[in-house]
């Protein structure tokens, strides 16, 4: 009752909900296998870790960092961008902070003000509306369909842009669909974006590593579009350092200055070890990265095939990242005998207690007749899950 308004509006993650249920079940002794949290099962590569021992030997990162990150590792981002994405960011446009997430929020406060709309593309990332919702802005859901790989277009976002909108955002590779926009796609975005002065695009990149078509466009590097967007990138899903909890934005000087006081007044900054590996990560070889990215692109074609296997599930081929966001309402109202499945919420609850296999319902995506499962798991567990599910999903009446 004495909570505020602003956190009665949002709901617990659901990703990390589902995620603490799985440990729940696990330390009960059940072997519940966990495809719900988007997490790489790999270690982070050991160049990364060796970068950090020798920070904490040599002694000299104790103290607190500079709130914006160190500026060499700030450098190196803009030099990435600059190489890579072909965006001439400099140091100055780059904010790093504790996980993509931290840097989101820190947008979302920044820019943000009461009745302000953002256009959330969906199926979203859980956190996109939550943190909306937090900076009292309003979440303007578009939906992406099946049929178009759950990819919105530019005519569906021009229909949706009021004078109230300030921003919009989405993920490519996205999670959880697994889409990737392509640079045309991207383009006829932009084109609608630059009709209107004040519009800002926030392009979460965080999965631009874990993309098996290789056509990764970085809006932000588009005619026009650099003063517009706000890249979201991090380092947990390419090097497997989700632990590390080091992400960042590159943006125009203003917004980026914006977020450094949202990141001052509240966590002060990244953790100063972190950054010396993710530092490593960004100047080192990408051939771990690279062999993740082989590993994940065997396991899509594994899970793609046993998904077909089951009957009435429907599901679009992913281009990137590492979850299949499958349609699972061909389920709803069927039942076990003692349960009767009415939703997502209930296909996933029950997946948990009796298939011991643990996803996360699409609901809080933005679609609740698809559930998304996360296949950055090892082949034997995803191959025993995904019989798991096909046997009790059999049982459903
Ligand atoms: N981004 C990951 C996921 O979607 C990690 C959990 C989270 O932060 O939501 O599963």
């Amino acid at each position: 009752m004495l909570l505020s308004n602003r956190i009665n509006a949002i709901e617990e993650s659901a990703t990390l909900a589902m995620a603490a249920k799985a440990r729940e079940f696990k330390n009960k002794g059940i072997d519940v296998i966990s495809l719900s949290l988007g997490e790489p099962d790999f270690k982070t590569p050991q160049h990364i870790c060796d970068a950090a021992k020798r920070a904490i030997d040599e002694g000299k990162y104790f103290s607190y960092p500079p709130v914006p990150g160190y500026q060499d590792l700030r450098e190196a981002i803009a030099a990435k961008y600059q190489k890579e994405n072909n965006v001439p960011y400099k140091a100055e446009n780059i904010v790093v902070s504790n996980g993509a997430k931290q840097s989101i929020a820190n947008v979302m406060m920044a820019l943000l003000n009461p009745e302000d709309e953002v256009i959330i593309f969906s199926p979203f990332w859980v956190s996109y509306d939550a943190l909306v919702r937090l900076a009292e802005a309003r979440p303007v859901l578009v939906k992406g369909t099946l049929e178009n790989d759950f990819k919105v277009t530019a005519a569906q976002v021009e229909k949706a842009i009021t004078p109230k909108t300030k921003a919009i955002i989405f993920s490519s590779p996205c999670n959880p669909t697994g889409s990737v926009f392509s640079k045309k796609e991207l383009e006829d975005i932009s084109t609608v974006v630059l009709k209107h002065p004040n519009l800002l695009v926030i392009a979460d990149e965080i999965y631009e590593h874990i993309n098996f078509v290789g056509d990764q466009t970085s809006i932000a590097s588009l005619p026009g579009m650099f003063d517009r967007t706000i890249t979201v990138n991090g380092f947990a899903k390419g090097f497997a350092m989700t632990g590390w909890r080091v992400g960042y934005i590159a943006a125009p000087k203003w917004i980026a200055d914006g977020s450094n006081k949202v990141q001052g007044q509240i966590t002060s900054a990244n953790c100063s070890i972190s950054q010396r590996g993710a530092l490593a990560a960004i100047t080192g070889d990408l051939s771990p990265t690279k062999k993740m990215v082989e590993e994940y692109r065997k396991r899509r074609e594994l899970v793609y095939n046993l998904l077909k296997e089951i009957p009435g599930v429907k599901a679009n081929y992913p281009h990137g990242a590492f979850y299949f966001f499958p349609d699972v309402s061909f389920y709803f109202g069927k039942s076990d005998g003692a349960t009767t499945i009415k939703d997502g919420d209930d296909f996933c609850l029950w997946m948990l207690e009796k298939g011991h296999v643990s996803l996360v319902p699409g609901g809080a995506f933005g679609e609740d007749k698809c559930v998304r499962l996360s296949y950055a798991a090892s082949e034997k567990d995803l191959l025993e899950a995904l019989r798991r599910m096909r046997e009790i999903l059999a049982t459903l009446k």
